[in-house]
C-alpha cells in the first residue's frame, strides 16, 4: 500500500501518514520504529523533549532502508529558542543523520523575540543543509502572522492538534488559506474518540475499524497524520488506509462531533 505524499510550499512532498513517538521511552522507540519500518511507515515523527531521538536514530540504522527514502521529523525544545543552531546540532547527533527532513518550532512560548531568533537560526540550519525542510508546531494564525520573515521563509507545517472531538478548524482553515500543511497531532484523540457512535457505525458500514475511519477522515480532509502506538497489530491496522474511501456525508458527519475538546495544553498559555 502506497502511502500517498502531499507537496509542501517549498516544493518537497511529506508522506501523509507518519508514526509518532511521544511517551515512548528511548529502549522502547527502538522496537516501535522498526515495527513501523516492516509494516511500510517511511516518515516519523520525534521531539528533542521526547528523550527518544537515539532509539529513533538506531532504528533507522539498524533498518538499512536508503535515506532518501525516510523523512525524519523533529523539534526544538522549549528551553532551546535562543539556542536554536546548537539543538539541531545535538538532534543530528543524537539521530545518527546529517540531516533531518522537517525540523519544527515545537511550541510558540509567550516571547517573540527568542521565537524569531530561533526561526532565523532554522533558516540558517536549512542553507547549511541541515534541515530541509522548517516548519512550525502549536502555532495561531497570531503566532504564524508574528513570524519575522513571513514573506520570505513561510514555515511549510503547522503541527497541530486536530481529532474529531477538536477539529480545530478556525486553525486549519488558516494554515491552508496560507499554503501551509496542517499536521494532525494526537489525530485519534489518544484513543479517546474511538468509543463514539457515529464513527462506530460508519466503520461497521465500510468494514474498518474506528481508528482505521478517523485517520482515514484526516487524510481525505488533506491534513498529514502521525498517530502512535507500541502495539504491532494496532501499527499495522493504522497503516491499513488507503483502500477505502469515506463518503462526503461521511466526513461532514466526523466534522460535527466538534466539541472543541482540547487534550493538551492550550498554545496561548503553555510555557508562559
Ligand atoms: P494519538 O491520537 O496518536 O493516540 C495514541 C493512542 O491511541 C495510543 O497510545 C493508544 O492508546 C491509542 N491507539 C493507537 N492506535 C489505536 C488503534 N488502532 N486502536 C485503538 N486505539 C489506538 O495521540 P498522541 O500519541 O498524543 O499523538 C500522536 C503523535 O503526535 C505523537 O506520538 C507525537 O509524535 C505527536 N504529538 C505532537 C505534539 C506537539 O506538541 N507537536 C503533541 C502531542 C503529540
Amino acid at each position: 500500500m502506497a502511502v500517498p505524499t502531499i507537496e509542501l510550499s517549498d516544493g518537497r512532498q511529506i508522506p501523509q501518514l507518519g508514526f509518532g513517538v511521544f511517551k515512548i521511552s528511548d529502549d522502547d522507540a527502538v522496537d516501535a520504529v522498526r515495527t513501523a519500518f516492516q509494516v511500510g511507515y517511511r516518515h516519523v515523527d520525534t521531539a528533542a523533549v521526547y528523550g527518544n531521538e537515539e532509539g529513533v536514530g538506531k532504528a533507522i540504522a539498524q533498518s538499512g532502508i536508503p535515506r532518501e527514502d525516510l523523512w525524519i521529523t523533529t523539534k526544538l525544545g522549549n528551553d532551546r529558542h535562543n539556542d536554536a543552531r546548537v539543538a539541531v546540532e545535538e538532534s543530528l547527533q543524537k539521530l545518527g543523520l546529517d540531516y533531518v527532513d522537517l525540523y519544527l518550532i515545537h511550541w510558540p512560548l509567550a516571547d517573540s523575540g527568542p521565537r524569531n531568533k530561533a526561526w532565523a537560526d532554522m533558516q540558517q540550519a536549512q542553507q547549511d543543509g541541515l534541515v530541509e525542510s522548517i516548519g512550525v508546531s502549536n502555532f495561531t494564525p497570531d503566532h504564524v502572522r508574528e513570524l519575522s520573515d513571513l514573506s520570505r521563509a513561510r514555515p511549510v507545517v503547522n503541527q497541530v492538534e486536530v481529532h474529531p472531538t477538536f477539529t480545530n478548524a478556525q486553525v486549519c482553515d488558516f494554515d491552508s488559506d496560507l499554503g501551509i500543511a496542517t499536521e494532525a497531532w494526537s489525530p485519534l484523540g489518544q484513543g479517546e474518540d474511538l468509543q463514539n457512535d457515529t464513527i462506530d457505525q460508519i466503520a461497521q458500514r465500510v468494514g474498518k475499524t474506528p481508528a482505521q475511519v478517523v485517520l482515514r477522515w484526516h487524510i481525505q480532509e488533506g491534513r498529514i497524520v502521525i498517530p502512535k502506538s507500541v502495539t504491532p497489530a494496532r501499527i499495522k491496522e493504522n497503516f491499513e488506509i488507503f483502500d477505502f474511501e469515506l463518503s462526503d456525508d461521511e466526513l461532514k458527519a466526523i466534522d460535527g462531533l466538534n466539541q472543541d475538546n482540547r487534550l493538551g495544553p492550550n498554545p496561548l498559555e503553555f510555557g508562559n
